[in-house]
């Protein structure tokens, strides 16, 4: 019995690949870069850049959207708890710039922006252990398998801040220094499809058969 089970088993993690790149992922994730390029441009507005609070909440408001979107495209907006994930994504990919106010010890946007260094949770090296971290967590306090997704929640929603923040600043891959700034394009193309990275990086390590059962129907969006 154990080979037509296998034979069922693999099937299904083949279709969960496939559909990770369904046309409907893919419509998914090009909306995304074209949200990027829409937002970007609003950012750049004159009326914009003379209101450093309005650029700021709006610039942090796109972080949370590019986050909440990625997420989406990766899980699929199916019930309620799929978008109470997307929402926390969201809210994770825009909590992290309140290190500059921590940094800044101010909440004016000029004190923000005159800092030299680059606040904490935008160390790039971060995110993996920041994961890896959560992992041994939930394991050490057996979480049941519903709860297997977050870790990799928390890798896409800091992965596409920092992909964003990296068009203008550049990657801080601490202890190791600053890269240049990423091209503009390559950025736009890195946050539409991180999160198909996301799904492959899940399939391979088993967490999305987890969250297919935990669906309980295959993930398509
Ligand atoms: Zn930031």
């Amino acid at each position: 019995m154990a080979g037509p089970l296998n034979l069922l088993a693999e099937t299904e993690k083949a279709q969960a690949l496939l559909q990770t790149f369904s046309t409907a992922s893919l419509v998914a994730g090009a909306g995304l870069g074209l949200f990027c390029l829409v937002a970007d441009h609003v950012l750049q507005l004159p009326l914009l850049l003379h209101h450093p609070w309005l650029w700021a909440a709006l610039d942090n408001g796109a972080h949370a959207i590019v986050g909440f979107w990625s997420w989406a495209i990766v899980i699929g907006l199916r019930k309620r708890s799929d978008f109470y994930e997307v929402v926390l994504a969201g809210f994770l990919a825009s909590v992290i710039d309140l290190d500059h106010l921590y940094l800044a010890g101010s909440l004016w946007p000029k004190d923000v922006r005159a800092l030299s260094q680059r606040p904490p949770l935008h160390c790039s090296t971060l995110i993996p252990a920041l994961c890896f971290a959560l992992r041994l967590l939930m394991w050490a306090l057996r979480l049941k398998d519903s709860w297997c997704s977050l870790p990799w929640l928390l890798f896409l929603s800091l992965a596409s801040h920092h992909v964003r923040d990296g068009a203008r600043h550049g990657l801080w891959v601490c202890p190791l220094g600053n890269t240049a700034p990423i091209s503009y394009w390559l950025h736009v193309v890195m946050t539409a499809t991180l999160p198909h990275l996301c799904s492959v990086l899940m399939y391979l390590t088993g967490t999305r058969d987890m969250i297919s059962t935990k669906h309980g129907v295959a993930i398509d969006v």
